[in-house]
């Protein structure tokens, strides 16, 4: 349980970036046209362009664009889409229509750029920028170009950047291009012609901002701080998110929960940072995560939302100014890989007899197993269901939504997921004196795992396990193949019957909350014990 002071009157939703992909897909430039009276468009405005077309060259070769960059208030302005994606740059390029912002990424620096704002975020933290980034239309070509302050993005991504004048061209360059040619040619990389100020002609613009003056602060290029902050921690090369830590919050102060039916992760401080993360970014480095939002819960935490297309596992290391978040599939995520399928549920009661419905009694014994793996990391365990239903369980590439959980579903969210065991809690029926334990798995299921477990030792260990809890009638292990969730399924799956409830004695075992408590150590046991 957490108390979160509020430090602000505002509780509510305090930002939300919505990181969903909205790819510019363009065509690649055709032939340049020339024309004395150029018209472009931005800020909804028409405007006469009569500077110089820019050029523009990566690493000594001629970027095509189709309408080149262009020169406001002195600033070479580049399209950002051919020179930094398609190039030889070939940074990660993402605008986003719904925040209107640009991203771009290398391996080591994203750089997000607000359309029509003079700043930009560079690792998440805010840099002025000398000249707006703008949604350029040309009426000559009829496309439309972001278009970025050429020195500050390439700057801040880590490239070279030189203003040629003689030849009106901006020019990048990659550190291990410079470095060859230094190596080749033995010289200086050139500087003679890199002048700060690209104003090659004397050519008039329109301005439609005013407004030119540098609100104080000078851009500052240093993106390399992620070196100082490892703290002997070995940051993952491939995280997906990087949430930066307030000064004043202390280590693992945070607790998780993975809400894998709604594809929903959430990370939950032990405090209000909403003022830290409205002027703090978290930096998106794979698409895998579909959004990232940040909100206050009803105890005035902060959480962090995370929301995927697809389940995925999570991995979270901790250095003093940062949570590192790797997302990927579960198998590639988690070692040891379980799903627990509570038979039943929802419109679905099961077997009925004694006071007890089927489903209400798998569901409580699966409840705690879960509380004999909560706290234990060297384990994943997915639930089938945790409720009585769960109306937005979709997993699976059958897409099954379903209130009573078919059994596609559930077989399908375990070979989604490439789970290690299925084991599947059920209770039996059959008239009033049939009594005891069975156990069963598929004679087509004989995948093994990768400890070496097949559906029928896994069966067996489980029989032997649970008949001792239950203690009445050993009903064996037996061969069903017309089970579905024990056929379909791509690793060792069993069906334990636990116990009946039309038999009276059995029924008064199950309603026994100390005995249930016992079944679910037995299957963990069971469990744990397949993987040493
Ligand atoms: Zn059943």
């Amino acid at each position: 349980m957490k108390v979160c002071k509020s430090k602000k009157m505002n509780t509510i939703l305090r930002w939300c970036v919505c990181l969903l992909a909205v790819c510019f897909v363009m065509q690649p430039a055709s032939i340049m046209a020339k024309s004395s009276k150029r018209v472009i468009r931005y800020n909804g405005k028409d405007y006469v362009y009569t500077k110089s077309q820019v050029n523009v060259a990566v690493n000594d070769k001629a970027v095509k664009t189709p309408f080149g960059g262009i020169i406001l208030n002195n600033i070479s302005m580049l399209p950002a889409y051919d020179t930094f994606y398609k190039s030889e740059l070939g940074t990660y390029y993402e605008y986003d229509e719904i925040s209107n912002e640009l991203t771009l990424e290398t391996v080591d620096t994203a750089v997000r750029l607000p359309i029509n704002k003079k700043y930009m975020y560079v690792d998440g933290k805010k840099k002025t920028i000398s000249q707006a980034t703008i949604k350029v239309y040309d009426k000559n070509t009829k496309k439309t170009r972001l278009m970025v302050s050429g020195r500050d993005v390439a700057n801040a991504l880590g490239f070279q950047y030189e203003w040629k004048n003689s030849k009106v061209t901006s020019a990048l360059y990659t550190e291990e291009y410079l470095d060859s040619k230094d190596d080749e040619m033995d010289t200086d990389t050139p500087q003679e012609d890199n002048s700060n100020n690209e104003n090659p002609d004397d050519g008039q613009i329109e301005e439609p901002d005013k407004d030119q003056n540098n609100d104080g602060e000078q851009p500052d290029n240093n993106t390399s701080d992620e070196e100082d902050d490892t703290d002997g921690v070995s940051i993952p090369k491939t995280y997906a998110l990087k949430i930066p830590k307030p000064e004043d919050m202390a280590m693992d102060s945070y607790e998780t929960d993975d809400n894998y039916w709604q594809k929903e992760f959430t990370i939950t401080f032990d405090d209000d940072y909403s003022e830290f993360y409205d002027e703090n970014s978290i930096i998106k480095k794979k698409s895998n995560v579909t959004n990232v939002s940040v909100s206050q819960d009803k105890n005035d935490c902060t959480q962090v939302v995370l929301k995927t297309s697809k389940i995925q596992g999570f991995r979270i290391t901790e250095t003093k100014d940062a949570l590192y978040v790797e997302v990927d599939t579960p198998q590639k995520i988690y070692d040891k890989i379980v799903v627990i399928d509570p038979g039943h549920g929802g419109s679905d009661p099961g077997a009925q007899g004694n006071g007890i419905a089927e489903k209400d009694k798998t569901l409580e014994i699966a409840k705690r197993v879960k509380e004999y793996f909560d706290g234990e990391e060297e384990y994943k365990v997915y639930f089938t269901r945790l409720a009585d239903s769960v109306s937005g369980m979709t997993a699976g590439s059958s897409g099954v939504k379903d209130s009573r959980m078919s059994l596609p579903a559930r077989y399908n969210f375990a070979n989604e997921i490439n789970a290690d065991l299925f084991i599947s809690i059920h209770l039996n029926s059959f008239g009033s004196s049939a009594n005891g334990t069975e156990t069963y798995y598929s004679a087509k299921n004989t995948n093994k795992n990768d400890w070496g477990i097949t559906s029928k030792e896994l069966a067996n260990r489980m029989q032997k396990a649970i008949q001792n809890v239950i203690n009445r009638q050993n009903r064996g292990v037996k061969v069903n193949s017309n089970l579905a969730v024990l056929t379909h399924t791509n690793m060792p799956a069993i069906l334990i019957e636990t116990a009946f409830v039309s038999n009276k004695t059995d029924a008064s075992i199950l309603k026994n909350p100390d005995k249930m408590d016992e079944v679910a150590n037995a299957i963990y046991d069971v469990i744990v014990g397949t993987f040493e």
